[in-house]
């Protein structure tokens, strides 16, 4: 697998291609936008990791110039908080998912494995489904019994990351990694209270709830 990297935080560049060569991808880095348009106008990659913000071309820009030149490498766009709009933008440009800032480099490999996946099996539905509840990742929508939820990013970070892993229970400190990010000091009670959130919005008016505590290690969406 060859992977692109575009991200002008050096430090942040220089650990992520860290940790994809770790799992045997080659990495090549570009600082500045315009040296990452060419480089990926070149070809020639499974999978791009964009930032969004960068000196000179800005990776929606990148996005667009790729797309127009007919180059279909799937991109993963950084953008740098969990701003709706910001996503858009991204989606709208051509990207093919987005991370917002900070992550979890666990999630970011989780991620471009599913778009490498993705680009040999285009057909794969990018929708989880669990009873009547259903979180469509590509549309960034949540919809219980056909009825749209609204949901918060982090609420949305949170069901995905539940849902991903239906049938198992997921620890707090998983929770934290996974959805809250890498540099993430959350208030003592955090979790709970976004658990408190989810069940409101989803789980009120069911005779069994989807979501379970699981006392003393964390929590888990049935099956
Ligand atoms: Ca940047």
């Amino acid at each position: 697998m060859r992977l692109l990297v575009v991200e002008d935080e050096r430090r942040l560049a220089e650990l992520i291609a860290r940790r994809f060569r770790s799992e045997h991808y080659e990495v090549d880095l570009a600082y500045e936008g315009d040296d990452g348009l060419v480089r990926a106008r070149s070809g020639g990659y499974d999978a791009i990791v964009l930032d969004r913000m960068l000196p000179g071309i800005d990776g929606i820009e990148i996005c667009r110039r790729l797309r127009c030149a007919k180059v279909e490498t799937p991109i993963l766009m950084l953008t740098a908080r969990r701003e709706l709009q910001e996503r858009v933008e991204g989606l709208d440009a051509g990207a093919d998912d987005y991370l917002g800032k900070p992550f979890a480099f666990s999630e970011l490999l989780a991620r471009v494995r599913a778009l490498t996946r993705r680009a040999e099996r285009p057909l794969l539905p990018n929708v989880l489904q669990i009873a009547d509840l259903s979180l469509d990742m590509q549309r960034h929508r949540v919809e219980l019994a056909g009825a749209e939820v609204e949901l918060s990013p982090r609420e949305f970070a949170l069901l995905e990351y539940l849902m991903r892993n239906a049938g198992q229970v997921v620890t707090r400190e998983q929770i934290l990694d996974r959805v809250w990010g890498y540099d993430a000091e959350p208030e003592g009670n955090v979790i709970d209270l976004y658990i408190h959130y989810l069940r409101r919005k989803l789980d009120v008016a069911r005779p069994e709830p989807l979501i379970k505590t699981v006392r003393g290690v964390g929590y888990m969406i049935r099956a």
